[in-house]
């Protein structure tokens, strides 16, 4: 005898939403505990966290632990920074729905699938080009179509998609690089790790005001080095 066709539907559908289902438990602990619970406020950005499937854009060998409270491995010596990180940077370049956001650091994609979660256009620029690919990749079959991925040096930012209303580096360079500077907006927003390499680094947020930078120290930061082209 057949089975009926909607039994073997449920049958069959039944096995897949198990493990989304604890990924979107552990999403949402990860925006409780982790980003609410230290104190990021946005809405915007608590939905864009809640959102992302962050199991998505660290190896498959470490899904598991993707809502850890933590910075992870990704390959190449790089590293997906952990989740607080992201929320708190994202929150403190104040994205708004018509904005163009330069990210300087690709990596995963993550940070950037965040942005392209609530502003109208990123580009995101990889020194890695094995990242750079795999990211690209990875935005495009999640359906982020809003993202623009370059492989290079993100020093020299990305000249013709500028000014930027904000810019996101997520390397820790030793100075600002001066063109990323350049390319921000008036009245616009840089976030960035400034610091002696492999050493603790400080989060600055720089505004551009009258074609001068406002700097304001936020915290201590540990992010990977950001490489020159050239350099290993
Ligand atoms: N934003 C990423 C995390 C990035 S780790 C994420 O969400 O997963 C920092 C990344 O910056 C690394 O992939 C590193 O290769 C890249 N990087 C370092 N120096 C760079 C440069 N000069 N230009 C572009 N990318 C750079």
């Amino acid at each position: 005898m057949m089975m009926p066709v909607y039994i073997l539907l449920s049958l069959l559908l039944s096995t897949i939403p198990v493990q989304e289902d604890a990924y979107k438990a552990q999403r949402e602990q990860m925006v409780e505990r982790q980003i609410k619970g230290r104190g990021v406020s946005d809405k915007a950005v608590l939905n864009a966290m809640r959102s992302v499937q962050r199991h998505l854009f660290v190896p498959p060998a470490i899904a598991s632990k993707a809502y850890q409270d933590g910075a992870l491995p990704i390959g190449y010596k790089q590293t997906i920074s952990q989740p607080y990180m992201v929320a708190y940077m994202t929150q403190v370049i104040e994205p708004k729905p018509n904005m163009k956001v330069m990210e300087i650091g690709t990596g995963s994609g993550y940070q950037a699938a965040i942005l392209a979660e609530i502003v109208k256009e990123v580009y995101t620029i990889e020194i890695i080009p094995e990242h750079g690919k795999m990211a690209a990749a990875r935005l495009k079959k999640l359906g982020y179509d809003n993202v623009e991925v370059k492989i290079g040096d993100g020093y020299a930012g990305w000249e013709e998609h500028a000014p930027f209303d904000a810019i996101v580096v997520t390397a820790g360079a030793e100075s600002v690089p001066p063109p990323l500077f350049e390319q921000l907006k008036e009245g616009g927003r840089m976030v960035i790790p400034v610091g002696p390499v492999h050493r603790t680094q400080t989060l600055k947020l720089i505004e551009k005001k009258r074609g001068k930078a406002i700097t304001r120290n936020l915290m201590p930061v540990v992010f990977v080095p950001f490489t020159r082209e050239g350099q290993k």
